[in-house]
């Protein structure tokens, strides 16, 4: 290790209270540190945070960060203020006040790290002042927002790569958790890094238990039986509309879950508050829309539930990635039906954006879709998707450990497609599923006497319905939007030909059984439990009510103070010393000197 890299791990230890550097962090910072720009993919929960802030503490002068979120700087700040890192950020939030203080203290260079929005950072004023300033190295977080072939353009980036012209001797570092290979290629062209080298980690979560099921009439009542089902722990619950989280968070609330809903059309100060309770709290569930994640790094949401199928698996991996940031086991459950991929293509063919670019969307849709429809590992899936080779199944995710079973229905297809040829894409889903029964209201002599008429008694109504979607996920059958009345049609002709003739295969799931259907089992069910024993439990409780007095004191969230991961630990060690209590992964010196000795004390008591 050279001098450098072992000063870095000092301060990894000292400060933050890590015995070692995880994942490719100790390479990034190295070349950080050696003053060359690079670019870092790390997985959510990964440790990117410190690939700046480390160097940033070494080298001299300010280290800037660029985030696209109030919240993830607010968050950030106050985690370094904790930990006694000199940080700080100029954002619209911030009084006059307490920037002209900021100001001062990066004039006499008493500052490590300054957090700024894109937008903040390229006013002139701002860069005229900055070009005075020596600067430490240019963190650009979340980088994938550069990039329209991401998931989540933000214009407002785009203007970052003037700062290779800008401040041409600053070494600047890319980091983001979701970025394909041209997505990445991009984000390297954009920030002219084409010449730097490149960390891409796995992408593996193996702390997150994946599932995803269709949805089915009721899909609120499914959503409340979920999310009651993992009671005493938070989770975020993703809707398709603002109207959707306020019904959903509703029905909950109605259920006794505490639960808010988040939306870009509450008013601001009500969104912060909800934000807040939702941070603060150990037990919170948030109904949200998108509008809702970027930034809330809250580290021990244990469920994500996307009541509403995610826009990409980027999206999804992103969205998901926000339960279990502690790195303790969580879940990750996705309810999705034919006629929200039928939506998401319509929306994508809709954009004002190049045909090129519509075209990568489209197909992004369907990648998510056949992931989420698969019958072959989830997790290994997202990981072949972000361009990981020799991936292995991760044997936990619902399609591994077999929860879902599949039944072969190539002849019943074979009479769904001629059913659907024989009327002639004029009618809906529903008629077509009467039709196969026989059932169809009012039926024409004309219909009565088509030969696929009544031929399907072999299946009931919700099979035949679960079958149609399946046809229409494998492109089999096609829907005509027709303003909101969608009529089924047949799809892709050569497909069709290989299903009539016996060369694919088409198979549908059994339906779960019962209507509470899985139960969430043991290792996400309650993952402190699993590893504290029940001796231990009253002493991680008591901290936690501690930590919970402490953050409302001090208006921080909990976890800002310590991480559950860090309790667990405590009240299991129990250590009967400072420096016993340093021992313990995430305590720093900061730390120990704030809270040490409240911490002590109460692990004494439990030891009288
Ligand atoms: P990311 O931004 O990549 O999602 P963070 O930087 O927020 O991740 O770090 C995620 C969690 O991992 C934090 O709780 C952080 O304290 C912890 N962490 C970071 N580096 C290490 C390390 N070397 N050892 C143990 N924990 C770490
Ligand atoms: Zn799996």
């Amino acid at each position: 290790m050279t001098a450098l890299l072992s000063e870095a791990r000092d301060i990894l230890r000292r400060t933050f209270g890590h015995a070692e550097f995880k994942g490719m962090q100790a390479d990034v910072i190295a070349e950080v540190l050696a003053g060359r720009s690079a670019m870092a993919v790390l997985p959510t929960g990964g440790g990117k945070s410190l690939c700046y802030q480390i160097p940033s503490m070494m080298r001299p002068g300010l280290g800037l960060v660029v985030s696209p979120l109030i919240a993830l700087m607010t968050d950030q700040v106050a985690g370094l203020q904790q930990s006694g890192v000199a940080a700080a950020r100029l954002d619209s939030n911030v009084d006059p006040q307490e920037k002209a203080e900021t100001w001062r203290r990066v004039d006499a260079g008493e500052l490590d790290l300054l957090y700024v929005s894109p937008e903040g950072l390229m006013q002139p004023w701002m860069l005229e002042r900055l070009a005075r300033t020596p600067l430490a190295l240019i963190a650009i977080d979340e980088a994938h927002c550069v990039s329209q072939w991401g998931h989540d353009f933000r214009p407002e980036y785009r203007m970052l790569g003037r700062l290779t012209e800008l401040f041409p001797e600053v070494p600047r570092l890319a980091v983001t958790a979701t970025a394909d290979a041209r997505t990445r290629e991009d984000i390297r062209a954009q920030l002219h890094l084409e010449d730097s080298a490149e960390f891409v980690a796995s992408f593996a979560r193996p702390e997150l238990i994946l599932s995803a099921e269709r949805k089915r009439g009721g899909a609120h009542a499914r959503v409340v039986e979920l999310v009651k089902a993992r009671s005493g722990r938070s989770g975020v619950v993703y809707a398709g509309s603002r109207d959707g989280t306020e019904k959903l968070a509703e029905a909950l609330r109605a259920a006794g879950v505490p639960a808010q809903a988040y939306h870009a059309g509450l008013e601001r100060g009500l969104r912060t508050e909800r934000l807040e309770t939702f941070l603060q709290a150990d037990e919170a569930v948030m109904v949200a829309t998108i509008a809702f994640g970027m930034g809330v790094d809250k580290p021990d949401v244990r469920f994500v539930i996307h009541a509403d199928p995610p826009a990409s698996i980027e999206a999804y991996w992103q969205e998901i990635g926000r339960a279990g940031r502690d790195g303790d086991p969580a879940e990750g459950i996705t309810l999705y039906g034919a006629s929200d991929m039928a939506w998401a293509l319509r929306r994508s063919g809709e954009r004002e954006v190049d045909e090129a670019v519509k075209q990568a969307q489209a197909r992004k849709v369907r990648q998510l879709y056949a992931l989420l429809d698969g019958t072959n590992c989830r997790a290994a899936a997202v990981r072949r998707y972000f361009g990981e080779e020799a991936v292995e199944a991760c044997g936990q995710c619902d399609l591994c450990s077999g929860t879902v079973e599949t039944l072969d229905a190539t002849e019943a297809a074979q009479k769904a497609l001629s059913a659907a040829a024989r009327l002639g894409g004029r009618f809906g889903r529903g008629r077509l599923v009467d039709h196969l029964l026989g059932k169809t209201k009012d039926v024409t002599a004309q219909e009565s006497s088509l030969s696929t008429y009544g031929i399907g008694a072999e299946l009931s109504a919700v099979q035949w319905r679960d079958l149609t979607e399946q046809l229409l996920f494998e492109g089999l059958l096609r829907e005509d939007p027709n303003d909101g009345r969608p009529l089924v049609g047949v799809g892709d002709a050569d497909a069709v030909r290989q299903v009539f003739r016996g060369e694919r295969r088409v198979s549908i799931r059994k339906p779960p059984e019962g209507a509470a259907g899985r139960k969430p089992r043991k290792r996400g069910a309650d993952a402190v439990s699993a590893t504290l024993s029940p001796s231990d439990r009253p002493l991680f409780e008591a901290l936690r009510a501690w930590r919970s007095a402490e953050a409302k004191t001090q208006h921080v969230p909990p976890y800002v103070i310590f991480h559950d991961r860090t309790l667990t630990e405590i009240a299991a060690s129990k250590p009967g010393s400072r420096a016993a209590l340093e021992g313990v992964s995430g305590v720093g010196e900061g730390k120990l000197a704030r809270y040490g000795e409240a911490v002590l004390a109460m692990v004494r008591g439990f030891l009288d």
